[in-house]
C-alpha cells in the first residue's frame, strides 16, 4: 500500500522524517506548519510556511464565488468599466 507522504518532511538538523503536529492559517493561501522530528535522538520541532504560488489547474466555481484574491491562471475578467474611456472610441478632433 501507498504510504501518504504528504505531511512529512526532512529534519533540517539530522534528516529523519519529521511530522506535522500543528498548523494555523496565515491567510487564505498560507499556513504555518509546525514539525516534529521522529528520530528520538533528535527531536527537532521546527516550522515552515506552505503558500500556494499558482494555480495549476483552474477552480469550476465562478469567479464571484471565489474567496478574496486567489491567484488565477489568467485574468479572465470581461465586464470592463463602463464608465472608463475607450480610446478608440475618442470623437475625431474637427477644425
Ligand atoms: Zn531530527
Amino acid at each position: 500500500m501507498a504510504r501518504n507522504r504528504s505531511s512529512r518532511m526532512g529534519c533540517p538538523n539530522c534528516g529523519a522524517t519529521a511530522h506535522i503536529r500543528t498548523s494555523r492559517a496565515l491567510s487564505n493561501k498560507s499556513r504555518e506548519l509546525y514539525f516534529q522530528c521522529t528520530d528520538p535522538d533528535c527531536e527537532a520541532v521546527f516550522k515552515g510556511v506552505l503558500e500556494v504560488v499558482s494555480i495549476v489547474g483552474d477552480s469550476k466555481l465562478p469567479v464571484e464565488a471565489r474567496m478574496g484574491d486567489l491567484l488565477r491562471p489568467a485574468d479572465r475578467r470581461k465586464a470592463p468599466d463602463e464608465n472608463q474611456t475607450d480610446m478608440f472610441a475618442q470623437p475625431a478632433p474637427s477644425g
